[in-house]
């Protein structure tokens, strides 16, 4: 066996061998790379260690000492106690399950650090079932564990049990180290890595398993932060580039002739924003390559008319465009709003969804086509095999974040030169546009239409309950209407349905008697879907209780109360969209958020966020501090992007510097084919085979 380099098979490397390689196979760990990369969880100082001495009941710590005695202690149930002395003092830790095993881990002698919150009993001072951590015993000979900061690693009981517990990790580590940091090249160019003031990798590595002191760990972590980061734009960067080349997009050639007279026919003016954004649109659209852009707006920032622009041009121009939505209703919506804006242009709209008739889907498939339709609207019905567009050039997504990764995917198959629109109504915090969405270009709606009232929010316990049916009914008696909306949590469906009926019966039968009640949810048929909406958008119907199905794009501006039940049970996105639904018309809208009385400490967090901000951007924001990034894209987990020491929430700045290097790097050699860049080559290879690039070529 030769050296061990960074693909050298984890087996080979000393302490490790063929039993423990395959529990670490387990834990996704193959190769000497997979355990150079196995980064401490945390460190224990112990300069910075409690004496046992000064200890409090009732503190919560981590305390280092030396076993001095063990043993079983027979009772009334037997445990397992250990005397733990560190020169200052002694404290006992205690165990009453797992006694067996338990057992067998300690001997007096070791050195161990416990955590846990220390309770007093007897006189004494005890740990009852502390976490622990072996620091080093008599045969750690070389004192390795016990100076200044010790690494703690994460490990799994079997691999525990194999000995590859914390401790069994720093002692592979400390000699794996010593062979394998010289074989480490630094893949960024000396020029980038000094200018970007980081230390070499090797330095990096070596200290974050190691680190001499604090700083050193923070530089360390810095570096490979960065890293972490930088790979992601590197490869956004170069599949971004490589489309700029190798594809080509329809040249729209319009001259703005319909454009002018939709304008003309309009009742208001488009924004500055709404104005930049057609701006954008028609530039990419002009220039010969395909437009992969993302229209962000607040609800209510008036999307759609930026939509209809981009898709009169691509008609003008002699091509077919598409707007997808993600449900039945919002497809329906923009059809009928299609319809409506569109009416005196002569233009053949036609819609296509899952539940459409036969007949009406099979004309609506041949408008489309033979050419006759020049925009088609609809749900992923519109990405399914069996349509076939005549001259499609542009599609538009709404609602970005509700659709699948795959059926983005399948939709840009269907022609690679088809320009894309996404437009999504959740603000994406920049940090987390520029990682995922990296190789979109952006556009931003941050202007509301004028004339526009904030919408106020109260937060209401059910208490409140009498009197919130009182204001609905003052608001629905003065002509207005309102949205009562019960959660829909996946897992039961059922139960929550039964929920938003049981509300349903009783506000139309007893609470509101004297008005229309309608009541929608996914299990209608789209026919009874339609005729709920139809109803509630032209007044007939003045309180529409529903599950969550309204979430997203629907707009009756008379509607002027948004009632949420359960809101401790909605998460931020959801509440905003939510409240995006009123506020769309010239009477001032109140957003009422019930909850029990007594609800967790981020339920409150969310719903305090609600009734201070409706800043779509602060409450993504908080969002993405609350909860973390993982759940906001469906697939896109965190460890999916490889992100082991970043973090999307705090490291926003290393994100834009980290995509400026890329691109620089980039534009100056697409292919990474210069010399110099030989390593960064490999590395970002490694990097994409480790299946993340998949995840970002999406747009
Ligand atoms: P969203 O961005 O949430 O999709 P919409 O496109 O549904 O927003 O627009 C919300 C409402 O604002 C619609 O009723 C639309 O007609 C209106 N609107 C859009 N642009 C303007 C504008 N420039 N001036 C006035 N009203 C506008
Ligand atoms: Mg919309």
């Amino acid at each position: 066996m030769g050296a061990i380099q960074l693909h050298t098979d984890i087996q080979f490397i000393k302490g490790i061998g063929p039993k423990r390689s395959a529990l670490l196979a387990g834990v996704g760990m193959h190769t000497a790379e997979d355990l150079l990369r196995h980064y401490p969880r945390r460190y224990l100082d112990r300069s910075r260690q409690a004496p046992l001495g000064s200890l409090q009941d009732d503190d919560d710590v981590t305390v280092v000492g030396t076993v001095v005695s063990c043993g079983i202690r027979k009772g009334r149930r037997d445990r397992f106690t250990l005397m733990l002395s560190d020169g200052s003092g002694t404290i006992d830790c205690v165990w009453f399950q797992g006694v067996s095993y338990i057992r067998k881990v300690f001997t007096p002698g070791q050195t161990v650090a416990f955590s846990g919150r220390i309770k007093r009993y007897r006189g004494g001072l005890q740990l009852v079932h502390p976490e622990y951590d072996l620091i080093s015993d008599e045969s750690d000979g070389d004192q390795i564990h016990t100076g200044g900061i010790i690494p703690m690693y994460s490990s799994t009981e079997k691999l525990s049990r194999a000995g590859l517990d914390s401790r069994g990790f720093r002692r592979v580590m400390q000699p794996f180290l010593k062979q394998i940091i010289p074989e480490v090249t630094d893949p960024l160019p000396e020029t980038q890595r000094r200018a970007l003031g980081l230390q070499p990798l090797a330095d990096a590595l070596a200290a974050i398993h190691f680190p001499s002191d604090w700083e050193a760990c923070a530089r360390a972590r810095e570096r490979l932060v960065f890293d972490e980061l930088f790979f992601i734009q590197l490869s956004l960067a170069r599949e971004r580039k490589r489309r700029e080349q190798e594809l080509t997009g329809h040249r729209f050639t319009a001259d703005g002739m319909l454009h002018r007279r939709f304008l003309d026919g309009l009742p208001f003016s488009l924004t500055g924003a709404q104005r930049r954004a057609v701006e954008d649109i028609q530039r990419d659209t002009s220039s010969g390559r395909p437009m992969n852009r993302m229209l962000q707006g607040d609800v209510g920032s008036g999307k759609t008319l930026v939509a209809v622009m981009a898709m009169l041009a691509a008609v003008e121009s002699g091509y077919q465009a598409a707007l997808m939505a993600p449900t039945e209703i919002l497809a329906e919506q923009h059809y009928l709003t299609l319809q409506r804006m569109l009416g005196g242009l002569d233009l053949r709209i036609v819609l296509l969804k899952g539940g459409t008739a036969a007949r009406d889907k099979q004309e609506s498939l041949t408008a489309i086509e033979s050419g006759a339709a020049d925009i088609a609207v609809g749900t992923h019905a519109l990405v399914q095999q069996s349509v076939t567009f005549d001259r499609l050039a542009l599609v538009i997504i709404d609602e970005q974040h509700r659709f699948g990764v795959m059926q983005r995917a399948v939709l840009r198959r269907k022609g690679v030169t088809t320009h894309a629109l996404v437009m999504t109504a959740t603000p994406i915090p920049r940090t987390l546009a520029l990682t995922l969405y990296g190789d979109l270009d952006v556009s931003i709606l941050d202007e509301r239409p004028p004339g526009r009232l904030p919408v106020r929010t109260a937060w209401r316990k059910d208490e409140a309950r009498e009197r919130v049916y009182e204001f609905i009914r003052s608001e629905a008696a003065a002509g207005r209407q309102a949205y009562i909306v019960y959660p829909l949590v996946e897992e039961s469906e059922k139960l929550d349905l039964a929920d938003a009926t049981a509300g349903y019966e009783l506000l139309s039968s007893s609470v509101f008697p004297e008005f229309r009640v309608a009541l929608l949810h996914g299990r209608l048929s789209a026919d009874e879907k339609d005729r709920i909406m139809a109803d509630f958008k032209s007044g007939t119907t003045r309180i529409l209780v529903s599950t969550t199905v309204i979430e997203v794009g629907v707009d009756v501006p008379n509607a002027t109360v948004m009632l949420v039940e359960h809101a401790e049970r909605f998460g931020l996105p959801q509440l905003h969209q939510l409240r995006g639904r009123i506020g769309r018309g010239p009477q001032r809208s109140t957003c009422i958020l019930m909850t029990p009385s007594y609800i967790t400490e981020t339920a409150l967090s969310r719903i305090e966020t609600m009734v201070n901000t409706d800043d779509g951007f602060k409450i993504a924001e908080k969002d993405l501090e609350i909860r973390g990034p993982g759940e906001l894209f469906g697939t896109r987990q965190h460890g999916d992007l490889g992100l082991k020491l970043a973090s999307l929430a705090t490291d926003g700045p290393v994100i834009e510097r980290a995509r400026n290097t890329a691109h620089d790097i980039i534009s100056a050699d697409a292919l990474l084919e210069k010399g110099e860049h030989r390593p960064l080559k490999d590395a970002l290879e490694r990097w994409s085979a480790h299946g993340r690039g998949g995840l970002l070529k999406i747009g």
